[in-house]
């Protein structure tokens, strides 16, 4: 399963004075350099507004920027606490057009990926990330997102990249050692969704039913891994543009993986910027399924992109849609047991915190993640539950079409179901909407029409029983053709068992050939019993990086006289991206003396490289993790961790804070680490100081 961290908007419009009464603005043209060697981003603006009273001065937002009005501006263009100011006598009813140019060096949104190194593997990349971060940080724009402008943009970069962007690319001009991309919009959006990757990518093109085109990128490293990674975009495409019956609102749709990217995916318009985690070979597509984060991201371009919240009031507007809908497409994709499994977890989730007294209103600011996106969807799936499928489909219909390119409130929404129905909902809306607690009695209601829940729910009752009045009801569930959700529980549920008792369901799990029900033995049984070993060491042979890291490690634990066999057998696997079985197996060999012994000092190294900030967070992560198993760490991890503390990707900031202060808990590392003290930057000394 895959956890969707879209930015949840921190912001509300609330916290800016309301522009929008005063001024509309229109469009945006900028031609938009990207200095690779400095970190910096300049270029000229050119922006059309339509004053909507008479008024003296309007902004756009621009942090941290120096500001250069055109030598002959007809207006005062001056930049003033991170906002450029256009200053005159603007007459209401009229358009005007003002230039600038600007120049700044991003501190956040626009991120600079792996230009510390030259590794050969991991090309530098430049990426923006905008929700939550600000656009106005790199281009000027206004952060609040009521006002949509249309955003023709070009950019200009070193020549050996390839630059993509919102919209359409209609030209492409190189000039000595640099190339301009621009790219046009047809229609109006919020400044937020603005965004562009360059890297080393390469695309490919192809069309949907109706003739939009798809657009997929790769570092061209990985272009053997395309039919993988994207396998199933097409038929997400035209599943969600006819299940939502509303032609797709824009150009074209791309998607770009990026490196060390802050969440799973990011929905700015026309352009789906992921997380490289989910780029995969043939084995790890069978355990990492990037549908779901295709298909949530292309729902926004709908849902977020063409009817925008006004405020984070509404968030679930956006991320209740796109879980709902991500949620429809992999039903179709993956079947009925797959979707209810998925939605009663969800539910189980929203139930155990709604009991804790923690549940939370839909229609608020400030919720969490799971509010907006599990809460919002089951709001979804009860609300087309109570007024059957036409009049929901017809009401998102009316919602998205009246309210296109527009902002709406969840009245918009409810106001186009009511009228479609006929009837009003206010009990619906009480308790879906404003009420903290979870309706789990409904949901319930709702989840025991389907007869493999019913099934699921039947078996999870046994968790609590002991193996001896339940094998019968587990070996049953391993009977063949095996569903693999409850196959999956039933291994769960043989935990902690009696060995002797156990034994013969484990062999039925293995011999099911199911990838998950074996993924669940090679994750649960972490010490293999004598009779296990043959059946245990296939799990070695499996197409799932998941199960290979699993069974390697629970076999190198249990069988010690066998170590050097597992670890050759496993010698050349590296993993997903983030090298699960490959660092898994660096530290394996370390711990295991007698296997190659000269070289030992080599494979240290090998591991303990793997922390310098040339390679993704992810990789760096584990590495971090196995030295500390190992308990081993040498003067350069040290260094490498200190600078992880201010890594961008707040998981692995995180990682490296709690794991720097357990180090310094520790007399030994605490000594080391204070020896290193005086080497540190300005930055990592005022931490240091602050903190221990
Ligand atoms: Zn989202």
């Amino acid at each position: 399963m895959i956890r969707i961290i879209c930015a949840v908007l921190l912001y509300s419009s609330l916290c800016f004075s309301q522009q929008t009464d005063e001024v509309d603005f229109l469009e945006l043209n900028a031609e938009v350099e990207i200095d690779t060697l400095n970190r910096q981003v300049k270029g000229s603006v050119q922006v059309r507004f339509n004053a909507l009273q008479n008024i003296d001065s309007v902004y756009l937002d621009a942090v941290d920027m120096s500001i250069e009005p055109l030598k002959d501006s007809p207006y005062k263009i001056v930049e003033k606490e991170d906002k450029v100011w256009i200053t005159s006598n603007f007459k209401k009813g009229k358009t005007y057009i003002a230039e600038f140019s600007y120049e700044c060096q991003p501190k956040q949104t626009v991120y600079f990926v792996g230009f510390e190194s030259n590794l050969k593997q991991y090309p530098s990349q430049v990426w923006t990330q905008g929700q939550g971060k600000y656009t106005s940080h790199w281009l000027p724009s206004l952060d609040d997102m009521n006002d949509k402008l249309i955003f023709n943009i070009t950019y200009l970069a070193p020549k050996n990249y390839e630059v993509i962007a919102n919209g359409k690319l209609s030209r492409t001009r190189s000039r000595l050692d640099h190339k301009s991309w621009s790219y046009e919009m047809k229609h109006p959006m919020s400044s937020y969704l603005v965004a562009f990757a360059m890297g080393n990518f390469r695309g490919t093109t192809y069309k949907s039913d109706k003739g939009t085109p798809l657009q997929l990128y790769l570092e061209t490293r990985h272009a053997d891994k395309a039919s993988f990674t994207y396998k199933h975009h097409e038929e997400i495409f035209n599943f969600l543009e006819s299940k939502i019956n509303v032609d797709y609102p824009w150009q074209n749709f791309k998607q770009v993986p990026v490196r060390d990217f802050l969440y799973a995916g990011m929905e700015n318009t026309t352009l789906n910027i992921f997380s490289d985690s989910f780029v995969v070979d043939s084995i790890g597509g069978n355990d990492k399924s990037f549908v779901n984060v295709q298909a949530h991201e292309l729902a926004h371009q709908w849902f977020g992109n063409l009817v925008t919240e006004t405020s984070s009031r509404h968030h679930w507007l956006h991320e209740g849609f796109a879980t709902f809908y991500a949620l429809e497409v992999e039903r179709e994709i993956f079947g009925e047991d797959y979707y209810y499994f998925k939605i009663f977890k969800s539910a189980e989730e929203l139930k155990s915190l709604s009991d804790k007294g923690k549940g939370q209103v839909l229609v608020k600011t400030g919720g969490s993640s799971l509010t907006y996106y599990e809460k919002g969807a089951w709001a979804l799936i009860i609300l087309r539950d109570i007024v059957g499928q036409e009049v929901f489909q017809q009401a998102v219909k009316n919602y998205l079409t009246t309210h296109a390119y527009k902002n709406v409130t969840t009245d918009s929404f409810m106001d186009e179901v009511e009228s479609v129905y006929g009837q009003n909902l206010t009990n619906f809306k009480e308790r879906w909407l404003y009420q903290k607690a979870f309706q789990s009695k409904q949901t319930l209601g709702f989840l025991k029409k389907n007869e493999f829940i019913q099934d699921y729910m039947k078996l999870a009752a046994f968790r609590e029983t002991r193996l001896n009045f339940k094998s019968e009801r587990l070996d049953e569930a391993l009977d063949f053709p095996v569903n693999e959700y409850l196959g999956q529980e039933a291994v769960y549920q043989l935990s902690n068992e009696d060995m002797t008792l156990a034994l013969p369901i484990y062999k039925k799990a293995l011999s099911t050939n199911n990838l998950f029900v074996r993924q669940a033995v090679a994750s649960s049984l972490t010490r293999v019993p004598k009779a296990l070993k043959t059946e245990f060491e296939t799990l070695l042979d499996d197409d799932s990086y998941t199960t290979i890291e699993k069974s390697l490690l629970h076999l190198w634990m249990s069988f010690p006289e066998d170590r050097s066999l597992y670890l050759d057998k496993v010698k050349d696997v590296i993993g997903f991206q983030d090298k699960n079985v490959r660092l898994l197996w660096l530290t394996l060999n370390l711990a295991t003396p007698d296997y190659e012994p000269k070289q030992k000092a080599n494979t240290f190294q090998k591991l303990s490289g793997h922390t310098q900030p040339r390679y993704p967070y992810q990789i760096r992560q584990h590495a971090f993790g196995y030295l500390y198993q190992i308990n081993t760490f040498t003067q350069k991890n040290y260094k490498n961790l200190m600078k992880g503390v201010f890594h961008p990707v707040w998981q692995f900031k995180k990682f490296c804070r709690e794991l720097l202060d357990t180090l310094m808990k520790d007399d030994k590392h605490r000594e080391n680490i204070e020896k290193l003290a005086k080497g540190f930057t300005i930055q990592e000394k005022t931490f240091f100081n602050n903190r221990y």
